[in-house]
């Protein structure tokens, strides 16, 4: 299918055209082409999938599945809603993962997060099979395991841009959503939404929008990168287009996290230095919330973007490279974007972390904030009791490395007092005890790794354009002294690690980033219980429809609510009356 402009001015038409190919998006395509809707898909990358497709392929769903009932696990709908809405359940570090969840929105997804499930089965994708359990879950839930692991190997046309699991999710998808007739513009980015005037001059229906065509999405991609499959893409090299949507357009844009402004309105401490995990391959980058919100859409929900939830923040997991959160494959055909893959630490013991001034700020081996409430987490557990929280572990000063990292220093400066980077530091013992390579593609040292024969050298050799102000050597070497020190005593008076086991005593030394990484988004466009967007005064925008981490009113990690809220999204688009 080629884009031509048609006498309407219209270049394409379809009855539903959906903006996003990730874990919302293409449910929303399949559900609303099988319901008899002519439908297009709009990417703004180069290829399906967004974050969806890099992701671990964890699907948290429940309420009775064919594989819940398999395995013996009694669940049902009524008690997914009845868990998500739990107001009482905290996690450790005292954060209220259900509180504010919206009832109608929760209702909905308990309704169809089993057939959700059964549809992903129909449609190709496969899980392990096995029971489900808690394994990378977050906040399914007290009642019943319900997290489900997508299975992918390479190849039998699976390819992924970094042999993730959550490939297994999107490639069939995909597959079923070509199959089945759905059309796909790739490298084009939706701008702003248009919506027609209503009777008695009040706002009308969206009946369409505007996209610009992104050839070079990722800063320094090659416009060579293609999609892996092709049948059914929509060729074009227009700059721009207007697209007619008969029915309904489905926003299914991922969320806001990429977007620093945006973010920044839930927490202001969000400046550029932290880095989103999914970056370079999917920006979310809150452009369908803007062009909602521009037609009169209202956000929800907003309190759950700043709980303190497992996801939402994330310590690093790669160090040296800037895209820390994902370690990125040497065969991802955007590596050259990504520059270096980064190496994971084994045992925290082996290096400090400083913030930007060269300063320890925590006990290094203290892991994550946790992920949410799932199955027997709080034992014994009766739902909407306040006396639930007797029972968490209550443990909050475990979980603070993101908020001390982000912490104010004496470098942190106006207009935005930012925190700056965390550096790891360490020697060339801790290099051999790890067995890390340190030289390029593993590390970047252009600007995320640095070594040098001194501690003084090495301060002055950090050099990063987050980095407010040279270290001093002498703040650095103060440091690493104490910490030395402390090893000798076996203790660590300043942040508590236990027993401090290595000292930082042979060069070369090395400087690594460390910067911890923003993840999901919680909150977003207001929708209701159809996942129709709603406006400011509190009416539904007709013709306008919101799935995914860009929906509001719904506190969940991931790809479940994700693929849910695109199944309802598909089959209410595809019943919308159809405009001339
Ligand atoms: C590394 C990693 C691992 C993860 N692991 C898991 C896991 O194991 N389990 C789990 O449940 N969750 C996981 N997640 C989270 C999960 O991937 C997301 O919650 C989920 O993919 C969000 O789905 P979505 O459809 O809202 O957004 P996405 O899947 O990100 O899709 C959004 C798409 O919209 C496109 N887009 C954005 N703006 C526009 C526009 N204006 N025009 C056109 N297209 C646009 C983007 O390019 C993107 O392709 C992981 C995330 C990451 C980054």
């Amino acid at each position: 299918m080629t884009a031509q402009a048609t006498s309407n001015s219209w270049d394409l038409d379809a009855d539903v055209i959906v903006v996003g190919s990730g874990a919302a998006g293409l449910p929303a395509a399949i559900k609303a082409v099988e319901g008899g809707a002519s439908v297009i898909v709009v990417e703004a990358n180069y290829d399906v999938g967004g974050h969806a497709i890099l992701s671990g392929g964890h699907m948290a769903l429940g309420g009775g599945t064919s594989v819940q009932r398999k395995y013996g696990i009694e669940d049902s709908p009524d008690v997914v809603f009845s868990d998500l809405t739990d107001w009482s359940i905290v996690q450790p570090n005292g954060s209220p993962d259900f509180r504010y969840n919206d009832r109608a929105v929760m209702r909905a997804f308990a309704d169809h997060c089993a057939q959700t499930f059964e549809f992903l089965l129909a449609n190709g994708v496969e899980f392990t099979d096995k029971p489900p359990d808690n394994h990378g879950a977050s906040t399914t839930g007290n009642s019943a395991p319900r997290e489900n692991h997508a299975f992918w190997t390479k190849g039998a046309g699976l390819e992924s841009p970094n042999a993730a699991p959550g490939t297994g999710v999107i490639r069939p998808l995909e597959a079923s959503a070509r199959t089945k007739g759905v059309k796909f513009l790739l490298n084009y980015k939706m701008t702003s939404l248009i919506r027609e005037a209503g009777s008695n001059g009040s706002p009308g229906r969206v009946i369409g929008f505007t996209v610009q065509h992104t050839p070079h999405i990722m800063p320094g991609a090659k416009s060579s990168l293609k999609s892996f499959r092709s049948e059914g893409n929509i060729e074009s090299d227009r700059p721009t287009m207007t697209l007619r949507a008969r029915k309904a357009v489905v926003v299914a844009t991922g969320g806001s996290t990429s977007h620093i402004e945006f973010r920044r309105m839930f927490d202001p401490r969000l400046t550029p230095v932290v880095q989103v995990g999914g970056e370079p391959y999917s920006y979310q980058d809150a452009s369908g919330e803007l062009a909602a919100m521009a037609v009169g859409a209202s956000l929800w929900g907003l309190a759950n973007q700043t709980l303190e939830n497992g996801a939402t923040m994330r310590t690093q997991r790669a160090l040296a490279t800037k895209y820390n959160y994902t370690t990125w494959k040497l065969e991802s055909p955007i590596f050259p974007l990504v520059k270096a893959t980064g190496f994971n630490v084994k045992d925290w013991q082996d290096l400090i972390l400083v913030n930007q001034v060269g300063q320890r700020f925590y006990d290094e081996t203290k892991g994550d904030v946790p992920h949410g409430n799932n199955g027997a987490q709080v034992t014994p557990y009766t739902p909407n009791d306040y006396r639930n929280a007797e029972n968490v572990k209550y443990s909050p000063t475990k979980y603070n490395f993101t908020h001390a990292a982000l912490a104010m220093n004496e470098y942190s400066e106006p207009p935005d007092y930012c925190a700056g980077p965390v550096w790891a530091i360490f020697d060339t013992d801790a290099v051999e005890r790890e067995g890390w390579k340190i030289t390029p593609p593993h590390v970047d040292p252009d600007g995320f790794f640095f070594a040098a024969s001194t501690l003084a050298e090495l301060a002055a050799a950090i050099k990063n354009e987050y980095q407010a102000k040279p270290m001093k050597g002498a703040v650095l070497e103060a440091t690493v002294a104490r910490y030395n020190s402390m090893v000798d005593r076996g203790e660590d008076s300043d942040f508590g690690k236990p027993a401090p086991k290595y000292k930082i005593l042979t060069p070369p030394f090395y400087a690594a980033w460390a910067t911890p990484v923003v993840h999901d988004t919680r909150s977003g466009l207001r929708i209701n219980a159809k996942c129709q967007v709603i406006d400011m005064s509190g009416k539904v925008i007709p013709g306008l429809y919101c799935a995914g981490e860009s929906a509001g009113g719904f506190n969940q990690h991931g790809m479940g609510r994700c693929a849910t809220q695109g199944f309802i999204c598909g089959i209410q688009a595809a019943a919308e009356p159809r405009g001339e």
